[in-house]
Parts: C-alpha cells; structure tokens; sequence
C-alpha cells in the first residue's frame, strides 16, 4: 500500500511540474542463464525504438551485456569498474550501441571492484552516485545485474526505482526466489525504501507444453508474486542474436521480439500514467 501511494505521488509530481523524470529499472535474478541480460537488451532496444533515450549498464564482470551489444569487454578503455570506484567521471566510460542506445560497459575488473567496494563505507550506492551524475540525459536505465546477490546487485537494487525477476520456465524456477525476495525486502529496509518489486518475468516460455505453465503457477502459489505478461518465448533467434553483436530486435522479426517490444510499451504506459502492468494468469 504504501510503496504504490509513494509511486502515485511520484507520477503525479512529474505530471505536475512538467519535470524530467528518469526511471531506473534493474533486472535481477541469482541464477545464470535465466535471460537478465537477452531481458535487458531487448527492452532497451524496443524503448529505443519508441523514441527513449536509453542507458544500459552492466553491472556483471562477465560482460555478456557488453559483448552482445558489439563491445570487446577485453578491450575497453575505462569501464563501470573505475566508475563505481569513483576514479572517472561516469561520462568517460559511456559508449554507444548500433541501435541507438548508450552502455556503461563491464568487464572481469568488476569483479575487482567487488571486493574494493567491500571495503568502503556507502558501498551500497556506488552506482547510485554515478546515475545522479549522468542519468538525467535518459528517460530510462536499465540495470543487467550479475548471477548473485553480492554488493553489485545491491547496488543495482539500491539505483533502482522498479526491478523485475525473469524466471526460466524450466526445472525448478523457484529455487532461490524465496532468498532473492529477501533481499529485495532488506534493499526496501535499508537502502532503497522506494524499490518496486514489478514481478516475475517468465522467460525461455514454452507455450506448447504445460511444464512452463506448470512452473509459473507453483511460484504464484508460493510467493503471490505478480506474473508479468506476455511471457517471453523460448526461440533461437536470441542465441542467433548474441552471437551475431546485435540485440533480438534487429533484422527479422519474431515472436521474442514481439513479445519483448509489449512488454516495453507496457512499462512506458506504466511509468507515464501509473496504468497498471499486465500479468500473465496461465489456463488451467
Ligand atoms: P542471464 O543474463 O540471466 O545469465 P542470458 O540473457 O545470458 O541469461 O541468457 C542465457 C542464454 O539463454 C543465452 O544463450 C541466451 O541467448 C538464451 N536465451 C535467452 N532468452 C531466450 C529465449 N527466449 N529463447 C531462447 N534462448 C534464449
Ligand atoms: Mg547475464
């Protein structure tokens, strides 16, 4: 009750004062391989497409987010690392995307800058402090957040205004969820009260069996976390993409793609007029 009032308050406020608002959005999971990073490449590209100004930051050593959007994680000059660390100015790490978007780029020295920020006081708003300088430039930031639940993911927690959980709809999904509602819980106590938890997202769908709506029905049982809508489909076309250094949405069209690109002008709504996300109620 009270985080939606807060949320009202918020859309108001901007509608009112005609101010720029930026909303931040992390997508979170400890599990690997769930589709954080093809969840946030797809979103940004399809709220490019929409006319946004788009930021995504990667927030995972690995780099997948980087890579898959045509970077070499290995070569880049400065990265999120020296950033959060507060060696560089936000501004020099930036690098645009081929489909019109601007990244804040990993690579294996976040993996460093964990165990730095370990160390330090205020360690939670490390990435907080860098959007403050540079986030206004964008309508929306979208946060790719590593496979656990380290200071990184809290700082991408603590960044956020809304955060969404992909679920792979395969063997069991809920495993986790339970310690990752935890701590969205603790980021609401401590260092984020304002964070929305919009819902789960269920990906690597598969429509045609009733294992995937098997799945999504025992975690609403479990947790009565929102499910949100439409699911996105299992289809190679995003390894394709991957591999290719171009996100899902380029070139063909398909059904991922389709899904993703309801899933972005869903949240666009939701975050100009508060209208309320779709959620996804599997047949029984
Ligand atoms: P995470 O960031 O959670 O580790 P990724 O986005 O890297 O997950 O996705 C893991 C793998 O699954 C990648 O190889 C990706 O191409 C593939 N993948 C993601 N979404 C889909 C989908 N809807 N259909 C088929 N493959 C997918
Ligand atoms: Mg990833």
């Amino acid at each position: 009750m009270v985080r939606a009032h807060a949320r009202m308050n918020g859309v108001q406020a901007s509608e009112a004062t005609g101010k720029h608002m930026t909303r931040v959005l992390a997508v979170a999971n400890q599990k690997g391989g769930v589709a954080k990073t093809t969840t946030v490449a797809s979103l940004g590209a399809a709220m490019a497409e929409q006319g946004r100004r788009v930021l995504l930051v990667d927030l995972d050593p690995q780099g997948s987010l980087t890579f898959s959007l045509g970077h070499d994680p290995d070569k880049l000059a400065v990265s999120i690392h020296e950033v959060l660390l507060g060696d560089v100015e936000p501004d020099t790490a930036l690098l645009e995307t081929p489909e019109g978007m601007t990244l804040l780029p990993a690579n294996i020295d976040l993996a460093g800058a964990e165990a730095m920020l370990l160390m330090r006081a205020g360690r939670e708003y490390a990435l907080k402090r860098a959007l403050a300088k540079i986030g206004d430039r964008f309508d929306v930031v979208i946060v790719d957040c590593p496979p656990s639940l380290g200071v990184l993911t809290l700082n991408g927690l603590t960044a956020a205004d809304d955060v969404i959980v992909p679920l792979q709809c395969e063997t069991l999904a809920h495993r986790g969820v339970g310690q990752f509602l935890r701590t969205v819980d603790d980021v609401q106590q401590i260092t984020n009260a304002d964070l929305v938890l919009l819902g789960a997202l269920p990906t690597l769908y598969d429509s045609r069996t009733t294992h995937s709506r098997d799945v999504i029905l025992d975690v609403v049982d479990r947790y009565q976390l929102p499910v949100l809508a439409p699911p996105i489909p299992r289809t190679v076309r995003f390894a394709e993409a991957s591999a290719s250094g171009a996100s899902v949405l380029a070139g063909r069209k398909n059904k991922g793609a389709m899904a993703y690109r309801e899933l972005a002008a869903a949240l666009l709504k939701h975050w100009k007029s508060g209208k309320a996300l779709p959620t996804f109620t599997p047949e029984v």
